[in-house]
């Protein structure tokens, strides 16, 4: 079972997935040093999006690591990372206002973030109950098992799924609010247009990898 041809249908994924993440690095390092020619740090940007867009609930607040910026719609508090949170850099205004755009999703009742979130407990147990549950239908050749994992894979897939209109709709936002407030002239930008596109792409190759890989499932189910 584990040296059968359908590794093949996840290598693609895998592949895309390792260079979406290098890609992601690379275009933000490149970024991280090209400075707004206005000067504002990157919280600032977004706490005067919120503030301009009607959003005066948010909390900003520094995290650790990199890349870990996220808006969490359940306390309302917008993480910055701690490259981001008190850099002007182009990546960092990018990542910010970004994250702010979820905030305005929220604060809009934005459906696709909405479903997203209740999505979210279901999706963490079926996610990690779905390879168990799958495996132990293998090896007992129980085809309902079998099916009750390849259901609770699917929620991940779905998830994955509406998580791309989320993260695009993010950037849009951001990008339109960017230019259109000021923020960062038209070259600029460009910048932190490239740093929001290979961050999407991350979120491409997830889905893309959750779909090979719920493929990959009905395929070895099928075979039985
Ligand atoms: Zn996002």
């Amino acid at each position: 079972m584990y040296f059968d041809w359908t590794w093949f249908l996840i290598i693609p994924a895998l592949l895309l997935g390792l260079w979406a993440q290098s890609h992601v690095k690379s275009t933000y390092n490149k970024y991280a040093t090209v400075f707004s020619s206005r000067g504002a740090q990157a919280q600032d940007v977004a706490a005067d999006i919120l503030r301009t867009e009607g959003c005066q609930d948010v909390r900003i607040q520094p995290i650790g690591g990199d890349l870990t910026d996220n808006y969490d719609p359940s306390t309302k508090i917008l993480n910055l990372s701690q490259t981001v949170y008190g850099s002007s850099s182009l990546a960092a205004i990018g990542v910010a206002a970004h994250e702010a755009g979820h905030a305005l999703q929220h604060n809009h009742g934005y459906a696709p973030l909405a479903l997203r979130s209740v999505m979210v407990p279901a999706v963490r147990i079926g996610s990690a109950m779905a390879w168990p549950i799958f495996i132990l239908g293998l090896l007992v050749s129980f085809r309902p098992l079998m099916d009750i994992g390849i259901i609770a894979f699917s929620l991940a897939v779905l998830f994955s799924l509406v998580t791309l209109p989320v993260e695009f709709n993010a950037s849009r936002r951001a990008l339109r609010i960017l230019a259109d407030g000021h923020y960062l002239n038209e070259e600029e930008v460009l910048g932190a247009r490239s740093v929001l596109r290979a961050a999407a792409l991350t979120y491409v190759a997830a889905a893309l990898s959750s779909i090979l890989q719920l493929v990959r499932l009905l395929v070895l189910r099928n075979r039985r």
